[in-house]
């Protein structure tokens, strides 16, 4: 081929990106563009939105990469739908390349650009970068998708090759020098701001990638025994780089491998085969995504569409209370406060308030998910459809419904000695350890005592948990399909 546009969306890198290895491989001249797409970008509620500050960071290293290799990122701001065959056009391109997509918007956005692009005559191709197994290549027996995590991720392993992790070339090739490409525009120049992104410590770009994961590399061995409390530093923190493409997934599968991840037996084997475990979780909920779309709007079940949640005044404070952080629950407030404060939340934190808000508080699923989608760094549509309707038990693999977390427990559990509570929640500093996942349990001398009142420093709890659990029961009787409580 003569020239081929590379439309960047959430592969922010210049390494390992198979749309690039591929357009370097067969075209003469190499383009590389970003758009900033006002379809998405309009709809977002804060002009300080961190993740806009993440891709235009990443974007500028990612610029500087290709311009030092010859090319330049030709960065765009208007309606990706318009921008990219107008580009296409204007740089006589006879294809554009892209990582494919799972989202359904994304899926019509893409049909709409190809059709464009073909009535003007110019090709449109889609490889497999975001997903190291595509959803067609993991199928049950009788050729259908899975909606059971462990059976898809058994067979998942059995159909790994070595091929499916070892790196995309894009590194050699020819990029077009690209003499109007004007830089990345200004944050401002997008409608945007200056977020406290770096003051919170995040790393944009592969720099940041990399960096996170050399980090985590020294922890892989421990992952298993340590992932699951918040205090500690136990995950990679890897998810936002995942998100918008600054670490490729073949080179992460790569080092949990090359960590034992798939020989049992072998030392730190454990860990690793943990973590490759949450990769492929990644994998699953973009195929649920890609094959159920109808997700995004219903239960994946669609008997669970029946559930009558909470509404009305009461419904909107519990909502409000939660998503505050003032539950009374402690470790439920921690955890809230950490994604208000900082954009992410520990896996086990997003869990368990997610049960708090489906379960104990009769809220529907969709609105926590809405509301992890405005705040979370690392929203994924995939992951947080999939770990909402985890959580509410209306999903594929779901945990049955009458399993419900209870949040003083996990949290004597996970939290033993309230230090992730005492670091969000400071105003509990005093609390003894004893008292810290249930502070209402303290007697009035001994809430003198510490210093910390009930009702006064600390709400009291929004529910009464064992009521709740009775009420959520309830709740969900109307799907009872065998699942005996
Ligand atoms: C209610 C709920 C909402 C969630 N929303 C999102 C989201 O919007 N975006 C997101 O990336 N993850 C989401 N997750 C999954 C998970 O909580 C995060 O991926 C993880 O906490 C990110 O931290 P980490 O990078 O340190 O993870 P690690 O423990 O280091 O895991 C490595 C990577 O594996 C993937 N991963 C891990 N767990 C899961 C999972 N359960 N499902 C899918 N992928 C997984 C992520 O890409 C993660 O970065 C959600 C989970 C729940 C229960």
């Amino acid at each position: 081929m003569n020239s081929i546009l590379v439309w960047f969306r959430r592969d922010l890198r210049d390494n390992d990106h198979t749309a690039l290895g591929e357009a370097l491989r067969r075209g003469r001249r190499v383009y590389c563009a970003f758009v900033f797409d006002r379809e998405i970008l309009d709809r977002l509620a804060r002009a300080e939105d961190r993740r806009v500050e993440f891709i235009r960071e990443s974007l500028v290293e990612l610029d500087l990469a290709l311009r030092a290799r010859g090319g330049a990122m030709i960065v765009r701001h208007g309606w990706a739908g318009s921008e990219i065959p107008l580009l296409a056009r204007e740089l006589r391109v006879s294809a554009v390349f892209v990582n494919r997509d799972y989202e359904p918007q994304a899926k019509q956005r893409d049909a709409a650009v190809r059709a464009a692009l073909s009535a003007d005559g110019i090709a449109f191709e889609s490889f497999k970068d975001q997903a190291v197994l595509d959803g067609d290549e993991v199928l049950t027996r009788a050729g259908r998708p899975y909606t059971v995590f462990t059976p898809y991720r058994k067979a998942w392993l059995k159909r790994l090759t070595e091929d499916d992790w070892q790196p995309c070339q894009s590194t050699g090739g020819c990029l077009a020098a690209t003499p109007g490409a004007g830089g990345v525009p200004s944050l401002a120049a997008i409608g945007f701001a200056a977020s406290d992104l770096r003051s919170l410590g995040f790393v944009p770009g592969m720099s940041g990638g990399r960096q996170l994961l050399a980090e985590f590399q020294g922890r892989m061995a421990r992952y298993r025994q340590q992932r699951d409390y918040p205090a500690v530093k136990g995950v990679s923190y890897l998810s936002v780089h995942l998100r918008f493409g600054t670490v490729s997934i073949r080179q992460l599968v790569a080092r949990a491998i090359a960590a034992g991840a798939l020989n049992e037996g072998a030392e730190g084997a454990e860990g690793a085969a943990t973590w490759l475990a949450e990769l492929i979780w990644r994998d699953f909920y973009f195929m649920i995504l890609d094959r159920f779309p109808h997700v995004t709007e219903c239960a994946f079940k669609p008997a669970y569409d029946a559930i009558a949640w909470e509404q009305g005044p009461q419904a909107e404070q519990a909502f409000a209370a939660w998503t505050t952080g003032c539950t009374g629950y402690p470790l439920v407030d921690a955890a809230m406060r950490q994604i208000n404060r900082t954009g992410y939340m520990h896996n086990r934190l997003r869990m368990l308030v997610a049960s708090f808000l489906t379960k104990d508080l009769g809220i529907d699923w969709r609105q926590g998910e809405a509301y992890f989608a405005c705040q979370l760094n690392d929203f994924d549509l995939s992951a947080n459809n999939g770990g909402w309707q985890w959580a509410a038990s209306t999903g594929c693999d779901a945990q049955p419904y009458f399993r419900i977390f209870n949040p003083v427990t996990q949290s004597e559990r996970f939290d033993p000695g309230g230090r992730f509570i005492r670091r969000y929640l400071p105003e509990l500093a005093g609390v003894p350890d004893k008292f810290i996942h249930a502070p209402w349990r303290m007697s009035w001398p001994e809430q003198l005592a510490c210093g910390v009142c009930i009702g006064r420093d600390t709400p009291p709890p929004l529910v009464e948990h064992d009521q709740a659990r009775l009420r959520a029961l309830q709740r969900y009787a109307v799907v009872k399909r065998g699942e005996v409580p």
